[in-house]
């Protein structure tokens, strides 16, 4: 199936409300040139260097989200154009992010990533973390970003009721985050979870944003998980 095929496939199962970021890491720009072409617009890559080398050829139209684990050092390759960092998990580097911005005469949206999967090696905020970040009360000082909601990863597993639990935790957190620290935010809003796998539970679990590769550009060139 062509790329354009399974793009329009998969949005015809997204409801409404429901935003698509296209994972086009380790693919080539020809594949994100062929998704742009019927329509797509926001991709999301985990990887600075690889970032740096796509933006640049790809119209400006473009919404480049960045997903993967991000360093300090490497922000200033993106800050002048990333329009949403997926991938906030510390205080320090949400601090980062924002000096960047400033630098650059942006400010940059970002999510709270939160862990919630078994595995180890998955990257974000516990959820206490995350609620003691938010309560000390420094990020509202950082004029260089804007909090936009939360992310997360559901651990990899044929166990469909614990990947419900998951998203559900995320979910909760995103519902109390709102109440206490953000009411007068309503751009704090986006609940990003739901892979090419899992998708369609983290729809049920109301996730607002999917960020969905395989599905649209088939298995990647390379491992990189
Ligand atoms: C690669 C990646 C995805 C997309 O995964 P698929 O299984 O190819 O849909 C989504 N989110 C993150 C953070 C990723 O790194």
């Amino acid at each position: 199936m062509l790329i354009a095929d399974k793009l329009q496939a998969v949005k015809a199962t997204l409801p409404q409300g429901v935003e698509l970021v296209a994972v086009s890491k380790y693919h080539p720009v020809e594949d994100i040139k062929e998704a742009y072409r019927a329509g797509q617009r926001v991709f999301g890559e985990n990887i600075v260097q690889e970032l740096r080398v796509k933006q640049p050829v790809m119209p400006d139209d473009v919404e480049w989200h960045f997903i993967g684990h991000l360093q300090t050092n490497k922000i200033k390759y993106i800050a002048p154009f990333v329009s949403l960092i997926h991938s906030v998990d510390s205080f320090k580097l949400l601090s980062e992010i924002s000096r960047q911005a400033i630098k650059f005469g942006r400010r940059i949206d970002c999510l709270l990533q939160i862990h919630v999967a078994e595995e180890e090696t998955k990257f974000g905020f516990t959820v206490e973390e995350c609620r003691q970040m938010l309560d000390e009360g420094s990020w509202r000082g950082l004029a260089g970003v804007r909090l936009r909601g939360v992310m997360c990863m559901a651990s990899n597993i044929d166990d469909t009721s614990q990947v419900h639990a998951e998203f559900r935790r995320v979910f909760d957190f995103f519902t109390q985050a709102k109440v206490e620290f953000f009411v007068d935010a309503p751009e704090f809003s986006i609940r990003c979870y739901g892979m090419s796998h899992d998708y369609s539970i983290a729809i049920e679990e109301g996730s607002n944003m999917v960020r969905i590769g395989t599905a649209i550009f088939g298995e990647r060139p390379t491992k990189n998980e």
